[in-house]
């Protein structure tokens, strides 16, 4: 077997964390990596101690059709993965400045805006969408700085399982995933 290069070996280890995850949407594994060393994981979902999403617990994934597309995703209560990474992060204490941040899907504006202000340098996605709000996003991109924000192509054997219900919640995102 080839010996991954890091890209390759960090994005394998956010599926692998991603396996975790559980929303009738999407399903997404986040790492955060500084000097080649893992800081902080997170998948999506509940917050700890609630209902699992796929068990009923947040009213927004498991009633789409109540929702408006594009409205309600506040009151969503499904975490997502690279907030988790964060949030775990600043829960034991794990300063992250300066990290780069693997996810199997592209960030959301929210937690890109998060990202961004917690100092991650870098962010490395697997799976991309194009934003309806594409100025704002490519805003915040742009801030991130040139080559900052990559894709990393691995393969994804689960693909078709983590895009879940790709229906409202994604969309109410502003997400249009373009690679499967
Ligand atoms: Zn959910
Ligand atoms: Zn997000």
């Amino acid at each position: 077997m080839a010996r991954p290069d890091p890209d390759s070996y960090f994005m394998g280890i956010a599926l692998a964390v991603r396996a975790r995850a559980n929303c009738t949407g999407r399903r997404v594994g986040a790492i955060i990596v500084r000097d080649y060393r893992i800081l902080s994981t997170g998948y999506n979902g509940t917050p700890s101690k609630m209902r699992n999403c796929e068990d009923g617990g947040c009213h927004r994934c498991a009633h789409p059709d109540r929702y408006t597309s594009g409205e309600g995703y506040d009151v969503c209560v499904c975490v997502h993965a690279e907030q988790n990474a964060l949030l775990a992060a600043a829960r034991f204490g794990v300063a992250i400045e300066g990290c780069t941040l693997y996810t199997t899907l592209q960030p959301c504006f929210g937690c890109l805006k998060e990202a961004l202000q917690a100092s991650v340098a870098e962010v490395c996605y697997l799976h991309a969408w194009q934003s309806r709000f594409r100025e704002q996003y490519d805003a915040l991109v742009e801030r991130l700085g040139a080559g900052r924000f990559r894709r990393v192509a691995v393969d994804d054997p689960a693909a078709v399982w983590a895009a879940g219900r790709a229906g409202d919640v994604e969309r109410a995102l502003g997400h249009e995933v373009l690679d499967g």
